[in-house]
């Protein structure tokens, strides 16, 4: 499809300024060609465009989801265009699915032939999510592998991941998220880590971070999270944001908490960015999708137009995703269409919590570009 004309839309994408203003926006040969108030489909540079009626509907750049497991050889992982576009994500970073001695077969098998863009956070552990113990031996880490790897696929390979979870590093203890930190800084990428079952703790997993490196699971409700027993920000988070460490979601079967994360936006502590942490185990719920986890955090108190941001603009900008993650000429096709549709309904987070939802995001279409070809997925329901 050379030519898409979505008319009729309220763009939102506030750091191109807008916050459900009403535009319409061209589509030529994969790419933004043209965004104004009203886009006739008579005029020249629009002849030939199929026409998208998005009238009553939010259209946003195509979403990003920085943490999803992609990778269906490894542990919890599903098919790229399961947990990407047939969720209403047009980009997705694999959170760790794959190291050193996996990642060509990830991207031979899956990356390169998925119609979603996937970008990767290559575990620091050579052998990737396959048993789900990956960091119990300092041996799995290799220096060299791990900078080989990254050398040879630097186009796709955006960051490093770890796990600091008690299940993960074993009788390591915190060894393992120390040299990952070590070998993200030396290599100059940013560096996601799992926060989950102390040991490790998180405050000492925050203090080895640095700017550009990112906390997932930062609003889980286990013992040991982001707040204090009376409910204060821990200090070592406040000091971690202060040198520009990034606070992620991250939602998955048990790493958010909507009281948590209530109470750190109550407190002034917001999230950095927005993502799901989709696997096998999540995505037909309580997960389901990027949008409903963004219902969630608009239902806790963070505005739409920010929630937005963080799952477009913010991860594209933090990870260098070229061209992606905004509605601004010369950017590549990617949109959703939602609808923000009022609804009178209980959801529940990764433990159990429930949260009123008096509004919600439902997706209508996603489209998605790659070379100059743009195709569209309709979502049945919602899904
Ligand atoms: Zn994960």
């Amino acid at each position: 499809m050379k030519k898409l004309l979505i008319k009729g839309g309220s763009l939102v994408s506030p750091v191109n300024g807008y916050t459900r203003t009403p535009k319409d926006v061209l589509a030529v040969d994969g790419r933004i060609a043209m965004i104004q108030d009203s886009i006739d489909e008579s005029c020249q540079e629009a002849e030939g465009a199929e026409v998208i009626d998005a009238t009553g509907c939010l259209v946003t750049p195509g979403l990003i989801d920085i943490h999803v497991h992609c990778y269906p050889k490894a542990f919890l992982g599903l098919d790229p265009d399961v947990l990407g576009i047939q969720r209403g994500t047009t980009s997705v970073l694999d959170a760790g699915s794959s190291g050193a001695d996996t990642y060509e077969d990830f991207r031979k098998n899956y990356i390169d032939k998925s119609k979603t863009k996937v970008f990767t956070l290559l575990n620091v552990s050579k052998e990737g999510l396959l048993r789900g113990h990956e960091l119990d031996d300092l041996s799995k880490i290799d220096k060299d592998a791990l900078k080989e790897t990254l050398k040879k696929y630097g186009d796709n390979i955006v960051g490093l991941k770890a796990r600091a979870s008690a299940s993960v590093v074993g009788e390591m203890g915190f060894t393992p998220i120390e040299m990952a930190a070590e070998i993200a800084h030396e290599v100059k990428m940013p560096l996601m880590v799992h926060v989950g079952n102390y040991p490790p703790a998180l405050t000492q997993v925050l203090n080895v971070l640095d700017r550009g490196d990112v906390v997932t699971h930062a609003f889980h409700g286990k013992k040991g999270g982001i707040l204090t027993e009376d409910g204060q920000i821990i200090p070592e988070a406040i000091q971690a944001r202060e040198r520009g460490v990034q606070f992620d979601v991250g939602h998955g079967v048990a790493s958010f908490s909507l009281r948590v994360f209530e109470k750190t936006l109550k407190e002034g502590f917001d999230c950095d960015l927005i993502s799901t942490d989709l696997h096998v185990e999540n995505y037909e719920g309580p997960v389901y999708n990027l949008a409903a986890v963004l219902s969630k955090t608009i239902a806790c108190g963070e505005t739409l137009e920010n929630a937005i941001e963080k799952a477009t603009s913010a991860p594209a900008r933090h990870f260098g995703l070229k061209d992606l993650g905004e509605l601004k000429v010369g950017y590549i096709a990617d949109f959703n269409i939602m609808e923000l549709a009022s609804c009178d309904e209980d959801v529940v987070d990764a433990i159990g919590d429930s949260i009123h939802l008096n509004e919600k995001l439902v997706l209508k279409k996603t489209i998605y570009s790659r070379g100059e070809e743009s195709e569209i997925f309709d979502h049945v329901a919602g899904k």
